[in-house]
């Protein structure tokens, strides 16, 4: 039995040590923001590699207060993929601006800059990335258009706690970056948490009165904001939890280094096993690995029936979900996201795993796909 993901084990490792953390804050009864957001705050620009890190309740609140925070609303266009979760878009959406959707590169399955390029109209203000498994975006690429375009690039860093891209932490690439700390993340949360990190005083000090209201001072509201404040517990766990990151990246780092290996040994690229690419400029953070196999359904469930669990991210890419059909392209429209989309198969990582979970598992996805192939116990979709 291998759990495709199992925060237990996490919380084995450091339950005294949040524990305290978290009476700290019940005896200290600061539970909004305060002085354990603060510190976290801080270590968290810093592991970013930037000046500011502004806490807040959602990732997906830290991708609309970066939007609010560059004045981007109505009457604007932003640029992203459609192999994401659907929070990237739907952030777009919400802020009041049109998602432009551009198709992904298939070995790096994050944004292809070249279409980004041939996507740019004149109301296109920003586009935003996605880091998507944690493997940082072609970002040298991206903010060359970007440049050339005046865009600004927000990073969607909610899967990269932890990754580089030529020696820079993911979030310190593009103007903002965004962060999610729900709990199965890299870096989770007990509940609900977001971050905006940004090199920019003036944007930094924006951000932090949009998710309070729009206040600079007390009861002066300067501009309209909302309720975005991080709670003290989650300040709490996440600035315990940071300490460790950097062990559970490397951690992550051995096993995906092991599928890959095993992936190979084992001949699986023959039975059309297509491993994640890490180009030699980039460090993923493997929030999650995930292969291209054939037959994914099939393989998935054959899995599933030797005790082996996996996911898939994303099963439909966001231009094809129902809520979404008023974005309005059809099916075609990304051909490189709708392949990967019904290929990607995650398969179970986490920092505690033990090393002999990747032979079992690469053993189990072997007979799966080599089954396949065979057409032994197909079910027909
Ligand atoms: C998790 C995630 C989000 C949203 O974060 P929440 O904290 O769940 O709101 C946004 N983008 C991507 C790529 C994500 O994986």
């Amino acid at each position: 039995m291998v759990p495709f993901l199992d925060l237990k084990a996490q919380y084995a490792s450091i339950g005294p040590e949040l524990e305290a953390a978290v009476v700290e804050v019940l005896r200290s009864t600061h539970y909004v923001l305060g002085p354990k957001v603060a510190a976290f705050e801080t270590g968290f620009a810093a592991t970013c590699g930037v000046r500011h890190a502004v806490a807040v309740n959602s990732g997906t609140t830290a991708l609309t207060l970066a939007l609010q925070a560059l004045g981007i609303g109505p009457g604007d266009a932003i640029i992203t993929v459609p192999l994401t979760f659907v929070a990237t878009v739907a952030a777009i959406e919400q802020v009041g601006a049109r998602p432009v959707l551009v198709d992904v590169d298939p070995a790096t399955r994050a944004m292809d800059p070249e279409l980004l390029e041939a996507a740019v109209t004149p109301d296109v203000r920003a586009v935003i990335p996605v880091h998507l498994h944690g493997l940082p975006a072609d970002m040298d690429a991206i903010s060359a258009v970007a440049e050339r375009h005046g865009l600004v690039v927000i990073e969607d860093a909610a899967q990269a706690h932890g990754a580089g891209y030529k020696g820079r932490p993911a979030g310190s690439l593009g103007r903002l970056g965004c962060f999610s700390f729900y709990p199965a993340k890299n870096l989770g949360a007990a509940g609900e948490g977001g971050a905006v990190v940004t090199d920019d005083d003036e944007l930094a000090s924006v951000l932090r009165s949009l998710r309070d209201w729009g206040q600079e001072g007390k009861s002066n509201h300067t501009r309209k904001g909302t309720n975005a404040r991080m709670e003290a517990i989650q300040g709490a766990v996440l600035e315990v939890k940071l300490r460790h990151l950097g062990t559970w990246v490397e951690a992550r780092r051995r096993l995906a280094r092991a599928y890959t290996t095993a992936i190979a040994d084992g001949g699986l690229a023959d039975s059309g096993v297509v491993v994640p690419t890490l180009p030699q400029d980039r460090d993923s953070a493997y929030h999650v690995y995930a292969v291209e196999v054939p037959d994914r359904d099939n393989v998935r469930r054959r899995l599933d029936a030797e005790g082996i669990s996996t996911a898939v991210h994303y099963p439909v890419p966001v231009h094809r979900q129902p809520g979404h059909a008023d974005l309005g392209y059809a099916a075609g429209a990304f051909p490189v996201s709708e392949r990967l989309a019904s290929r990607l198969l995650s398969l179970p990582l986490y920092p505690e795993m033990p090393a002999t979970a990747v032979d079992e598992v690469v053993a189990a996805l072997s007979r799966a796909v080599r089954e396949g192939a065979a057409g032994v116990g197909r079910t027909g979709t």
